[in-house]
C-alpha cells in the first residue's frame, strides 16, 4: 500500500513502519492471546486488521501474537473488547515503539 498527495512522493506503509524503532521487553510481552481452541471471528480478524502484522494463525488454527513490532494503536484491544480473548497492557516504561516521525 502506498500513500500520496499532491507534490508528495508515494511511500509504502512498510517503508514508513521501518522508520519506527522498538525496544523489546524480552520475555514480558505487553499483549497476550488467551488460550483458546477456536478463535472467535473478532480474534481471527486481527490477523488482517493489525497494522503491524503482529497476529498470525498457527498450524492448529489458533491465533498467536508476536508483540515485538506493536504500534500500540489499540485496534486489537477494541476489536476483542467484548470477547476478552486478549490481555492488553501498555509496555513498561522505556519499552515499546518509538515513533520517529510523530
Ligand atoms: S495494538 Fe495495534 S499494532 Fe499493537 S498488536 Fe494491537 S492492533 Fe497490532
Amino acid at each position: 500500500m502506498t500513500t500520496a498527495s499532491a507534490g508528495v512522493p508515494a511511500v509504502k506503509v512498510e517503508e514508513k513502519l521501518f522508520q519506527n524503532r522498538y525496544l523489546v521487553d524480552a520475555g514480558r510481552p505487553h499483549i497476550r492471546v488467551r488460550p483458546h481452541d477456536t478463535p472467535s471471528k473478532a480474534l481471527l480478524a486481527l490477523t488482517h486488521a493489525c497494522p503491524a502484522g503482529c497476529y498470525s494463525l498457527n498450524d492448529r488454527g489458533q491465533v498467536e501474537i508476536s508483540a515485538d513490532g506493536c504500534l500500540e494503536c489499540g485496534t486489537c484491544r477494541i476489536v476483542c473488547a467484548k470477547t476478552g480473548e486478549i490481555e492488553w497492557n501498555y509496555p513498561r516504561g522505556g519499552y515499546g515503539v518509538l515513533f520517529k516521525f510523530g
